[in-house]
């Protein structure tokens, strides 16, 4: 038991062979084998077979443990990282069942109890993700549940499969492997707009008999919680993150707390049966954040979101430094800042994929909702982050607010400060930064609570364009609060050529921020372009979710109506009925174009130099004509009174319809030239999934709404 060897794979091999497997066993070559634990053991069960007994695979990937019983009945334990095993944070659950020879080596024999063997193995958890191909036809790497599968691995309890169903599973697909399978839990983890798949596959799993253990997650979960509960009582809801709920919830299934003891929690009653539903809903423990914590996936899915050309998603930080008015904050929390220990590891992970698909973009998505956060070490921080990622060779994109970059409330030198960070972070591989403007008109920013103004917005754009931060913003266009004059400040705001300026590279970071506030260097700058194509989607409308503060304005205004749990919002009269109308239709336009549009995105994400460039040009196209159709539905609905009568509503709604048909006749002609000066571009498969799409698109009749939108972007 002295061999170090240095690779994971090496000390398996090693571990075997103290397992009792014979010397000259061919080492194991499949690289991909440490991703997945069920894999794992699969293998290690079929080649071993006469050799070894039984077989577990615990712990999370970066502590990776293969637990072998020898045919005399002691056990080998390795960890497969190398280190020793009195390093690891054993759970209280080890110290009387597996008790090691030699922990102070990765390697050891050990003795098991019949009860540790039963902990490893059960109970079998299921962790799956919901999907709507139509809507999202590039798949994103499941962070939510990849991390959530880290926290259950990391207490050694069990065994957790993932399955995500943007990886080619049908929710018929789904129901059968649960049917087949027969997890002890199933995790469920659902946003926005996959009600109706949560709620088929829910009826689906309680019609079984013996139904597991389910706890549905994600943001959508959070939203419809009673609605849910009232609707499936045996159904238990994770409300934060998920780590701290699903570690409880294992030990809970061992009969070692009680389901209060299980951090953010929320139920109905008694979850399996045989109690009494208390007929209200509880929240057990509060969950406590450790604010050191790393964030860090398991990477099961990694290799199969890649052969879907789909990208690499990861987190640097949780939650958000603002109450913006429209965001509802409970699921979210104050911002927390990861640990980064765990980083460098990590990165080499995910190198070790990536370099198995060298036709996929080496960049990382962060999907902080705040990439800088307000700590006083923030621009230190985000430098040394930038630095991690771009060292292992990874380019990367994330988000983060205005105020970032522009500060009214902050001195000279602190934007100079500021100005310097930006440009060094895209030295150290910042690829974009996405930014949520949301408006340039104050009044609108005030409604929203976005601590901006109008004026900050504008110079934050002039100096990321000037100092050659590549970005893009968001900006909702109509919320039902605004009036007739707001819109049109609005259009105005978005076709203004004064914000995109050219970079500057020659200026020093102090010259770009006066140059900014300067309208002659403004104008001298300017790239002549709008400002709306660095707008990632146009025309979108405010969504008035549940428990925001700008939903409860609404409702007082009295223009709430119904709730709509398929995504977790109310449905929302305009003040103004015309632009109730013009939102509808804008809403309408961008349902019609959200696949392709989506999947000019996609491609954009996995591809670099000029492929990526033109896929740009051909998303410009799009904004173009969603721009022109912004200024058609204001021309028109200037037209109407502000009194609502059917007549009135009626012609607009016509003559809407007919302005935007022809501004489809137009489009059509436009796009099909621009797909086909792309194809070319393209690899086979990335031509063939955009022909599809392409298709898809022009094929497409009428103008029907998908409810895709997500609650906010930063
Ligand atoms: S909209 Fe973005 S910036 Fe505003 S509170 Fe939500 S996450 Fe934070």
């Amino acid at each position: 038991m002295e061999q170090h060897p240095h690779e994971p794979l090496a000390r398996l091999s090693v571990a075997l062979r103290s397992a009792g497997v014979r010397p000259d066993f061919p080492s194991p070559d499949r690289w991909e084998l440490l991703l997945d634990p069920a894999v794992f053991r699969g293998w290690v069960e079929q080649r071993c077979a006469g050799h070894v007994g039984r077989v577990r695979i615990a712990g999370p990937l970066d502590r990776r443990l293969a637990v072998v019983e020898r045919t005399d009945g002691r056990w080998v334990v390795a960890d497969l990282s190398g280190q020793p095993h009195r390093s690891r944070a054993w759970p209280a659950w080890t110290r009387e069942q597996l008790i090691l020879e030699d922990p102070a080596s990765w390697l050891s024999l050990a003795h098991l109890d019949e009860r540790a063997v039963w902990r490893l193995s059960r109970p079998s958890a299921l962790l799956a993700a919901l999907y709507h191909p139509e809507t999202f036809p590039l798949p994103r790497f499941p962070l939510g549940i990849s991390t959530v599968a880290r926290a259950a691995r990391d207490t050694l309890l069990g065994t957790v499969a993932l399955a995500d169903m943007q990886l080619g599973l049908s929710l018929d697909g789904l129901v059968a492997r649960i049917d087949g399978d027969r997890p002890d839990i199933l995790g469920v983890s659902a946003t926005f707009g996959q009600y109706d798949l949560l709620v088929e596959l829910l009826e689906s799993v309680y019609a079984q008999d013996d139904p597991p253990l389910v706890v549905a997650g994600g943001s959508l979960t959070l939203r419809v919680e009673r609605v849910l509960l009232d609707r499936f009582p045996s159904l238990l809801v994770a409300r934060a993150g998920g780590e701290a709920t699903i570690g409880a919830l294992l030990a809970h299934w061992h009969g070692d707390c009680g389901l209060d003891d299980v951090p953010g929690l929320g139920y109905a009653g008694a979850p399996r049966g045989g109690g009494l539903a208390v007929g209200r809903r509880r929240t057990a423990k509060p969950v406590t954040r450790d604010v050191t914590a790393d964030v860090v996936p398991e990477l099961d899915l990694l290799p199969a979101t890649f052969d879907r050309h789909g990208v690499a998603q990861l987190e640097t930080s949780r939650g958000c430094t603002s109450y913006c008015s429209f965001c509802p904050r409970d699921h979210k929390g104050s911002w927390v800042g990861a640990g980064t220990g765990r980083l460098p590891w990590l990165l080499g992970e995910l190198s070790a994929v990536f370099e198995r698909y060298p036709q996929v973009s080496r960049t990382l998505y962060l999907v902080d909702e705040e990439f800088l956060g307000r700590a006083p070490d923030a621009t230190s921080r985000a430098l040394e982050l930038a630095s991690l990622l771009h060292r292992a060779g990874f380019g990367w994109e994330s988000s983060c607010r205005v105020d970032q970059v522009v500060d009214p409330d902050q001195s000279h030198g602190w934007h100079v400060e500021r100005a310097e960070m930006w440009r060094a972070l895209v030295a150290r591989g910042l690829r974009r930064m996405l930014f949520g403007v949301e408006s340039g008109v104050d009044s609108i920013l005030d409604r929203f609570a976005k601590d901006t103004t109008g004026e900050q917005n504008l110079l934050a754009v002039r100096t990321l364009s000037a100092l050659g931060v590549p970005t893009r913003f968001t900006y909702i266009t109509f919320d039902p609060l605004m009036t007739l004059d707001e819109l049109k400040a609005t259009h105005a705001f978005q076709g203004r050529t004064d914000l995109l300026l050219a970079p500057q590279p020659d200026l020093s970071p102090a010259e770009v921020v006066r140059g900014v506030r300067d309208a002659r260097f403004a104008a001298a700058a300017g790239t002549g372009q709008p400002f709306y194509q660095g707008i990632s989607y146009l025309l979108v409308s405010m969504e008035c979710l549940i428990g925001a503060a700008y939903t409860r304005r609404v409702q007082q205004a009295g223009l709430a109506g119904a709730v709509t749990p398929s995504m977790g919002r109310v449905e929302a009269r305009y003040a103004d009925w015309r632009i109730g109308v013009a939102a509808s239709w804008a809403q309408r336009w961008v349902d019609r174009h959200f696949a392709l549009d989506y999947t000019f995105k996609s491609l954009e994400k996995v591809l670099d130099g000029a492929p990526r460039r033109q896929v740009r040009e051909a998303r410009g196209v799009l904004k173009d004509a969603s721009y022109t159709v912004l200024g058609d539905l204001i021309t028109e609905l200037d037209t109407r009174p502000l009194h609502r009568d059917p007549t009135a509503e009626a012609i607009l709604d016509v003559r809407i319809w007919q302005r935007i048909e022809n501004r489809l006749a137009l489009l059509r002609g436009v796009l099909a030239a621009a797909v086909h000066d792309l194809l070319p571009v393209f690899g086979r498969e990335h031509a063939a999934l955009l022909v599809t799409e392409h298709r898809r698109w022009s094929a497409a009749g009428g103008w029907t709404l998908i409810n895709a939108a997500d609650a906010c972007a930063s």
